[in-house]
């Protein structure tokens, strides 16, 4: 029955207990109830996952904080150092973990090994930021002073991440936030707990190999232990992944005790198809961003804002593309499209399509659940396109599933405005091969969002460049560029090394 190798890849990554007791791993935290985890793909029970209790909580919160007294004091390049060798081991594990994400979460082995992928990126490029938290030096307006900046880490920083990325998502903040001299505590998404667990194990020997304390990173499950971490002072960071509807309640919470947040929430990516596009690319970008995973990524494509003289072929491009996608099972990379994570998810996608025909949408390409063998989990759905305007609700909502929604425009400073009227600004995309146009919707009049492409789709970003977006989306940043700067305070020094103490600004104080 192990046609796909689960069971092998699960006991390379320590996950022993399956479809009976408790799996906890090299996680100390979990002594409270039960979280079962089920495939999308076929329905399977795969193991049993215990919360953390209160206590349990507590005590990782103790753990975490005598383990900073000690890493903070690593030099960077030795905590490179120790990322260096988690990445390598990742490098091991990459194709157990490629599969477990691709079964507990539903997406296609493939993007299950990108993840994986990523995650090591992310490792090789804290190694190299691990001599490069660079601070200025100003010059004083005071004779004999000398004036720096340094950046100095934070303390403890949550985690909370969401289930479509519930790997990767971990290692953008924790890679980062270790060579920052941060140490973690993470709660992964209860739809994918084992997740968590094999990436904890996995550099849990790495931490011992180089008696490194375990507290440097804490795992901890169950989603009450959210709520605990965005009221806990003791975390002057909350990195949160997830709906904007949560991350409103996250954001509110640890704002309120002065915390910081790293938001990463939803997103509402369009791709404007220009008259100058080129359609076989247009073709590759939109119909991975919009199938791909399941629809289930932050960026992935839910609208296309087509230049009209472009519509009527561009539709019949993507109903003979969408005709031909393969529905099933993730594992087998003969398919295109996997399930979505569970039947709520389900009800949300059916749900979105029937509003959507109520708000005066037409359905281009039928949706539908797939029923019969192979799809018992009840979680395949066909992937659909509608024609809609982008100002129905349901359109200006996140729907997170395989609903793409089309509308037409004639010129574009329209096009642009549509992109960016909705309440999210994660990614955005322009599919043109002209200079002028490509340079109007990169311009400070053009895409409001984080992420702004050109002849790409919206989804699939590189870990170099900072990740995240704008309005509803949040705001945060992560993974590259100078991403690193919020995971540490920074504090500016001035010193006088002469004889005299002059006042800034030449305020003279006599006494
Ligand atoms: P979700 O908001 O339901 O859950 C996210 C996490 O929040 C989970 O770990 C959950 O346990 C936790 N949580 C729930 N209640 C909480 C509370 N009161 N306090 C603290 N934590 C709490 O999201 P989801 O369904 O897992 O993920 C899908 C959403 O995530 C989509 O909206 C997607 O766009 C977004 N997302 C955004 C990015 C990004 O980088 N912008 C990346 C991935 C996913």
């Amino acid at each position: 029955t192990d046609q796909f190798g689960i069971q092998e890849a699960l006991s390379k990554l320590g996950i022993q207990e399956v479809n009976k007791g408790t799996s906890t791993g090299s996680n100390s935290f979990a002594n409270g109830e039960i979280i079962e985890s089920y495939s999308p793909v076929d329905g399977t029970l795969i193991a049993k996952v215990q919360a953390s209790t209160k206590e349990d909580y507590e005590a990782a919160m103790e753990k975490a904080s005598e383990a900073f007294k000690s890493w903070r004091l690593v030099p960077a390049p030795k905590r490179g150092e120790i990322v260096r060798q988690m990445g390598d081991e990742l490098r091991k594990y990459k194709e157990p973990l490629g599969q477990l994400v691709s079964y507990e979460m539903g997406k296609s082995l493939q993007e299950g090994l990108g993840e994986v992928q990523e995650m090591i990126d992310i490792c090789d490029f804290a190694v190299g930021l691990s001599r490069q938290l660079y601070g200025l030096t100003m010059h004083s307006e005071r004779p004999m002073h000398r004036m720096y900046e340094q950046y100095h880490p934070v303390g403890i920083v949550g985690i909370i991440s969401a289930f479509n990325f519930p790997v990767a998502v971990w290692s953008w903040n924790a890679m980062l936030a270790w060579v920052c001299g941060d140490v973690c505590i993470w709660k992964p998404s209860e739809k994918a707990p084992l997740c968590g667990i094999a990436c904890q194990n996995i550099i849990q020997s790495v931490l011992e190999r180089n008696d490194i304390p375990e507290g440097v990173s804490c795992l901890i499950n169950g989603r009450e232990n959210g709520d605990l971490m965005n009221n806990d002072k003791r975390l002057p960071l909350v990195s949160f992944t997830g709906s904007t509807r949560v991350g409103r309640h996250v954001s509110k919470t640890v704002a309120e005790r002065f915390g910081n947040t790293i938001l990463e929430l939803g997103g509402n990516n369009a791709i404007i198809v220009s008259e100058h596009a080129d359609l076989s690319m247009v073709l590759v970008g939109a119909v991975f961003g919009a199938v791909g995973t399941a629809g289930q990524r932050c960026t992935s494509t839910r609208r296309l804002i087509i230049h009209e003289s472009m519509y009527d072929k561009t539709v019949e491009v993507l109903k003979s593309a969408y005709a031909q996608l393969k529905i099933g099972n993730p594992l087998d990379s003969n398919n295109h499209v996997g399930p979505l994570i569970d039947k709520d998810s389900v009800n949300n996608y059916l749900n979105a399509i029937e509003k959507a025909k109520a708000e005066g949408g037409k359905v281009i390409v039928e949706g539908g659940v797939m029923e019969g063998e192979g799809y018992e989990s009840g979680c395949y759905v066909k992937p659909c396109i509608i024609e809609a305007k982008n100002n129905f609700e349901i359109v200006q909502h996140e729907t997170f599933a395989p609903v793409l929604y089309i509308m037409k425009y004639s010129n574009l400073e329209d096009a642009i405005a549509m992109q960016n009227d909705v309440p999210q600004g994660l990614s955005s995309a322009l599919f043109t091969n002209s200079m002028r146009e490509m340079e109007l919707f990169l311009s400070q009049a053009g895409s409001d969002c984080g992420i702004a492409n050109v002849n790409i789709g919206t989804s699939g970003a590189e870990i170099g460049g900072a990740f995240g977006g704008e309005k509803e989306t949040g705001g945060g940043r992560e993974s590259g560029s100078d991403a690193w700067k919020a995971y540490m305070r920074r504090q500016t020094n001035t010193i006088n090394y002469g004889t005299e103490l002059p006042l800034a600004q030449g305020i003279s104080f006599d006494i």
